[in-house]
């Protein structure tokens, strides 16, 4: 069985369809990488795997966990196997670079604060920001502030990692120093799913490519038979606007 099997995921906002009938088997050490236009469903699916949206209808298992959103020690368990990095980085402001990441920890998993400290300041080195731990966010870059998030999210040891466009509100510049720790991450094992615009990444780190538009997974596959020789013309029309 897959670590994460989601079948026929559904999602409507009011008469919308947005999710027409999503289903992905991610294995573990997977990179999935979701590609399409914007209004694809590619945002709500990610959110509904961890139940930030609620589903209409099919069915999301991670690690033999059913996700219920009616039950809600499903939500959380399935949502403490997973961690979530936003366009937007959405750190605590008033709070340090090391407290953002050590405070859902503390919080959430009442875990020492002395242990946790010691991993929060592993976590930045891990991302490159050492140096950064008393700076506040504001203090920060885009790109380091992107790092600080990813950090974050690790800081809850979680078994899949989810990117919505992580570097898509960063100057370019700034870019390749967030894809650099994100495809480290995939090279120490970690599977992932990542909404991303930078082909170049899904290229090259991804083993799975999934495009996506109307709420339809158009077409999948590795990332030599999309970028290579999609079978869709709709693939074919997209990256050819986009590449
Ligand atoms: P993508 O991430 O691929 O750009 P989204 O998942 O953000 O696409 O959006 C898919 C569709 O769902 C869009 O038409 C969008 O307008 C709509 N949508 C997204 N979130 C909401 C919401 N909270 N309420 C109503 N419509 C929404
Ligand atoms: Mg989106």
């Amino acid at each position: 069985m897959p670590l994460m099997e989601i079948k026929e995921l559904k999602k409507n906002f009011n008469s919308q369809t947005v999710l027409k009938n999503i289903s992905l088997g991610v294995e573990k050490g997977d990179v999935v990488a979701i590609i399409g236009p914007s209004g694809a469903g590619k945002s709500t699916f990610l959110r509904c795997l961890i139940n930030l949206e609620r589903r209409d209808g099919g069915s999301v298992n991670v690690e033999g966990i059913e996700l219920n959103p009616d039950d809600k020690k499903s939500v959380k368990k399935v949502q403490q196997k997973m961690g979530m990095v936003f366009q937007s980085f959405n750190l605590f402001p008033h709070m340090t670079v090391l407290k953002n990441v050590m405070i859902a920890p503390i919080k959430v998993k009442k875990i020492d604060k002395s242990i946790i400290s010691e991993k929060a300041k592993n976590l930045l080195a891990k991302v490159g920001l050492s140096d950064r731990g008393d700076y506040y966010p504001s203090q920060l870059s885009g790109g380091q502030q992107q790092r600080v998030a990813i950090a974050r999210a690790l800081a809850m040891n979680p078994d899949i990692m989810l990117f919505d466009e992580p570097t898509s509100a960063l100057d370019p510049e700034l870019v390749g120093e967030v894809l650099k720790v994100m495809k480290k991450l995939a090279d120490e094992g970690m599977t992932m799913i990542v909404v991303t615009h930078e082909m170049g990444f899904a290229r090259e780190v991804a083993n799975k490519v999934i495009f996506m538009e109307k709420g339809n997974v158009v077409e999948e596959g590795t990332p030599e038979k999309i970028f290579n020789n999609p079978s869709e013309k709709r693939t074919k029309e997209f990256l050819e606007k986009i590449i």
